[in-house]
């Protein structure tokens, strides 16, 4: 067939690369002491694990079996494609970055087994083309007619981006025109006076929009809108009730259904679903310019921020549904957050700050990349946590695998895409979106500029950047973001916020002396004409102090965190003995060590606490991302407060 997207020239391949997820290869390097064991342990660990878990748990056959390899029947639950689509993806991203030819063979023969798999009219969804009789429980009698619960499009969302990953790693076509061949079935199927239905699992918008700037089809971008539009209309589908065992799923509310998207102003259900959702209305305001999706996600945005989200980042604190609560309702035992929560929310954000270029959306980005998220991951690389509660009694653990794995190989394609979230052109130049040490080829408006990141954050407050521009005297405006925890609160909304304040402020030095700035949308911008070796230091005030929650927030209620950066901190058994009765007095002097040899290398917080005898003790609080990795015990953020 002829592929839609061979005759670009480079300039547009670079950029549509600029435009997708990940930035060109070799355009952004990490080098970073906090990040890059992590990549990298990503990279050797967890990609292999999940392909060998793909395998064993016959994600991989079913492929095979669809596609008349092997024999035998579908195996798992019906959104089991989704894993393998989303491991490849990380695979491919991670090709980017580090090449690897045994992988890159690997990645290539699973490819080769998909193909068999999609039936000759593009359509692809192992469990009916094995045997359309016995099929998964929820995959509906019918195609497409129980979307609601089947997860048809929910799985080739998935393969839309794995295909695209897969295109821009390797150079080869065979995958996205399966994608290609998959999408277009679609088009034909869904739309206006066609079926007139949304996806069960948000995820396909997010997928054909990629589509779209990948291949400058307007009509991905067209089913993208529609399949946003669609919801919230009385659908045919929702007149029949689902089987008892998927009675969640006649919940319009839990389905995000309950009103059309632009009248959505309370994040409400599923909330991976609605983040994926919240995601795509800020990509197709993007693309199409209509500010109506963007404001949309705005408010949804303003929603969770006032009520909704744990001083981790995490969202959807409720299990039943995996859904977010009212507002306020954040307990922290039972808080689910999903970890694909948190890889939602990022992507969220991230939208949401290239949309307006405001700074605040990168306060919750870094605070969930810092906790949320990589609380999700253990330190082994093969251990993870599906929900990450901010309080345990010692019977939580990690899992090296779950029936339902979305949340590992979220984070597995999550990693090595890192990079994109570290800079970021701006009309005027460039800004500092994380501290992240880096390097950068970027061409801005003031020409080729070489930038570098150098920083042992978060566990020191010292950033230097270099500037290198290719010609001496280049006027461009360096953005240098002022995180809000270097404030009264850790991000806006006003849920949380600090009880102490800093001593110190964030400094900025050009060549040594007080940076003249400009501060607007949460940067400060310096505005000058660069020459090569050019230096800006940052100092960050990188103090512990404690944090207190918004009084309506009863979980937290005469209680307090604690912070340093983006950081938060727990007191976990393994260093104090039983903590969930323990009380602090946030005036208690609290001491920061770095520990090299502690949990991969953490920085860990001491301070005097009392026992529930009266006993006053010295405690070691630990980052949250690190708990349980050390054995059963009990664990808290949120600690007793002494009044
Ligand atoms: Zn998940």
């Amino acid at each position: 067939m002829v592929c839609a997207i061979s005759c670009r020239t480079v300039q547009e391949e670079e950029e549509i690369i600029r435009w997708l997820a990940t930035p060109a290869p070799g355009e952004v390097l990490i080098r970073d002491s906090f990040w890059s064991p992590r990549i990298e342990l990503n990279r050797v660990e967890t990609i292999p694990y999940i392909f060998r878990q793909c395998e064993q748990t016959g994600r991989i056959d079913n492929f095979a079996i669809a596609g008349g390899l092997k024999k035998g029947s579908h195996t798992g639950a019906r959104y089991n494609d989704s894993d393998v689509f989303k491991i490849i993806e990380g695979a491919c991203y991670s090709l980017m970055e580090t090449p690897d030819p045994e992988l890159r063979r690997y990645v290539d023969s699973l490819v080769t087994i998909i193909t068999a798999a999609q039936e000759d009219d593009g359509y692809l969804y192992t469990t009916r083309t094995i045997d359309s009789i016995n099929m998964a429980p929820g995959a509906g009698r019918e195609r497409w007619i129980d979307e609601r619960v089947s997860h048809e499009l929910y799985n080739v969302g998935h393969m839309y981006e794995a295909a695209i990953a897969h295109h821009l790693a390797t150079g080869s076509y065979t995958f996205i025109n399966v994608a290609l061949r998959n999408a277009e079935l679609v088009y034909n199927e869904f739309g206006w006076d066609k079926r007139e239905i949304a996806p069960g699992h948000q995820e396909i918008e997010i997928g054909l929009i990629k589509l779209y700037r990948l291949t400058g089809e307007s009509k991905w971008l067209e089913l993208a809108q529609f399949f946003l539009d669609v919801r919230g209309r009385p659908g045919e589908y929702m007149h029949h009730p689902a089987e008892s065992r998927f009675e969640v799923y006649n919940d319009s509310v839990y389905l995000q259904m309950h009103k059309p998207v632009l009248e959505q102003s309370e994040a409400v259900g599923h909330a991976v679903r609605g983040g994926y959702m919240y995601t795509a209305l800020a990509d197709l305001s993007e693309e199409t310019g209509y500010n109506r999706y963007l404001k949309a996600s705005q408010r949804l945005w303003d929603d969770v921020v006032r009520g909704k989200i744990y001083i981790t980042g995490g969202i959807g604190s409720k299990e039943h549904g995996e859904a977010f609560g009212e507002p306020y309702e954040l307990p922290n035992m039972t808080a689910y957050t999903e970890t694909c929560a948190s890889v939602a929310n990022i992507f969220w954000n991230h939208r949401l700050y290239r949309a307006t270029g405001d700074a605040k959306y990168l306060d919750v980005l870094e605070r969930t990349l810092y906790n949320g998220l990589i609380s999700g991951i253990g330190s082994d690389g093969c251990h993870f946590f599906y929900p990450n509660p901010l309080e345990s009694d010692g019977s939580f653990e990690r899992a090296g695998w779950f029936e339902c794995s979305c949340c590992p190989v979220n984070v597995a394609r999550l990693m090595p895409t890192l990079k994109q979230y570290v800079w970021s052109l701006t009309d005027e130049g460039v800004n500092v979106n994380l501290f992240i040490s880096s390097q950068a080829r970027l061409s801005t408006i003031g020409g080729e500029v070489v930038i570098k990141q150098e920083t042992d954050y978060p566990w020191s407050g010292t950033v230097r950047i270099s500037v290198d521009p290719d010609t001496d005297g280049s006027l461009l405006s360096l953005g240098i973001r002022i995180p809000s925890w270097t404030g009264k609160a850790p991000f806006a909304g006003g849920l949380y916020r600090y009880i102490t304040s800093p001593d110190k402020r964030m400094r900025i030095k050009v060549n040594g002396k007080r940076a003249q700035v400009r501060t607007a949308n949460g940067f400060a911008f310096i505005e000058r004409n660069w020459n090569r070796g050019d230096v800006v230091e940052i100092s960050l005030p990188m103090e512990p102090r404690f944090i207190e929650a918004r009084d309506e927030v009863e979980a937290d209620r005469g209680r307090v965190a604690v912070g340093v950066g983006p950081i938060v901190y727990c007191l976990e058994e393994a260093d104090n003995g039983p903590v969930r009765d323990l009380t602090v007095d946030h005036n208690t002097k609290v001491e920061f060590t770095f520990e090299p040899d502690l949990l991969g290398g953490v920085g860990t917080l001491t301070f005097k606490a009392k026992a529930p005898s009266g006993e006053e003790k010295k405690v070691k609080a630990i980052p949250y991302f690190s708990w349980a990795n050390r054995g059963r015990g009990e664990m808290t953020v949120w600690i007793k407060s002494e009044k």
